[in-house]
């Protein structure tokens, strides 16, 4: 992205949007970076406004049916079930992560658990991000920021697109990152930028559900030329 003349400002507090004039879309935003007093302006072209969902649960009438809420959503438990143990509650009204993935995954496992309390927990899911911008960039498990903080001693294995075939046939940029726990091929979480990681970050969720090490996951024979090839 910043190859391509993307400017990425990080912890910046937006003051204000004002629009130029009814014709255009530009919007001359004052903003203040970082802990910085000084306040800057820019004009832009256009703003896309692109954060945030909370859950809708006010004046619903959780009180009156025994279901706690908190700031962040409906309290729930590991088997998804909330204060009253005959509601469950699942989706971007619990505390997040909010993906539609992980509503579904959710909502999956309120029902094995309403039909057969106890079959399915919360905090065993594996759940995959992806974030579609471009280069798409998709992550599973731990990143380094995580393994370091927890003193998780890890290797990583690390393949740039310069080496994969479909990434130079494509002119694209992007690396791939897996860590493993150290001296071992457990799979503690990997990164990957660029290509199809999104659909390639299921994958590696598929062989960390099934327990499956780096190693098998790298005997298999992936067809040329894929950026999956990278897994080899
Ligand atoms: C702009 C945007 C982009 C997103 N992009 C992605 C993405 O790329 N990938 C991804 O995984 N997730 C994405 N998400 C998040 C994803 O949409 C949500 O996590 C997902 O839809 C949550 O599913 P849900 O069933 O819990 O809630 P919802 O899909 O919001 O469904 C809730 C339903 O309940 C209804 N409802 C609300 N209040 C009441 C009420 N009082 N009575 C009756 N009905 C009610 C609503 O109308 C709605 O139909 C995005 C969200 C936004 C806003």
């Amino acid at each position: 992205m910043l190859a391509d003349g993307i400017r990425i400002s990080q912890e910046t507090k937006i003051l204000s949007f004002q629009r130029m004039n009814d014709e255009s879309t530009e919007v001359k935003v004052k903003f203040r970076r970082g802990q910085s007093l000084l306040e800057e302006e820019e004009v832009f072209d256009v703003v896309l406004f692109a954060t945030g969902r909370k859950p809708n649960i006010d004046n619903i009438g959780c009180d009156k049916a025994g279901v706690q809420t908190a700031k962040d959503g409906v309290v729930i438990d590991n088997f998804m079930r909330t204060t009253n143990p005959s509601i469950y509650s699942c989706g971007d009204c619990v505390p997040g992560p909010n993906f539609t993935h992980n509503s579904d995954v959710q909502a999956r496992l309120v029902v094995r658990n309403a039909l057969f309390f106890g079959s399915d927990k919360r905090d065993q899911v594996i759940l995959p991000y992806c974030t579609y911008t471009d280069p798409e960039v998709a992550s599973v498990g731990m990143n380094e920021d995580m393994l370091k903080s927890e003193g998780i001693q890890y290797d990583t294995y690390a393949k740039h697109f310069e080496h994969n075939d479909r990434a130079i046939c494509e002119s694209a940029k992007g690396l791939y990152k897996i860590h493993t726990r150290r001296g071992t091929d457990e799979i503690l979480g990997a990164t990957l930028v660029g290509g199809p990681a999104g659909d390639l970050i299921g994958q590696v969720t598929c062989a960390m559900f099934n327990k499956m090490g780096l190693q098998k996951m790298g005997a298999c024979v992936y067809p040329y030329p894929t950026y999956a090839e990278s897994f080899r």
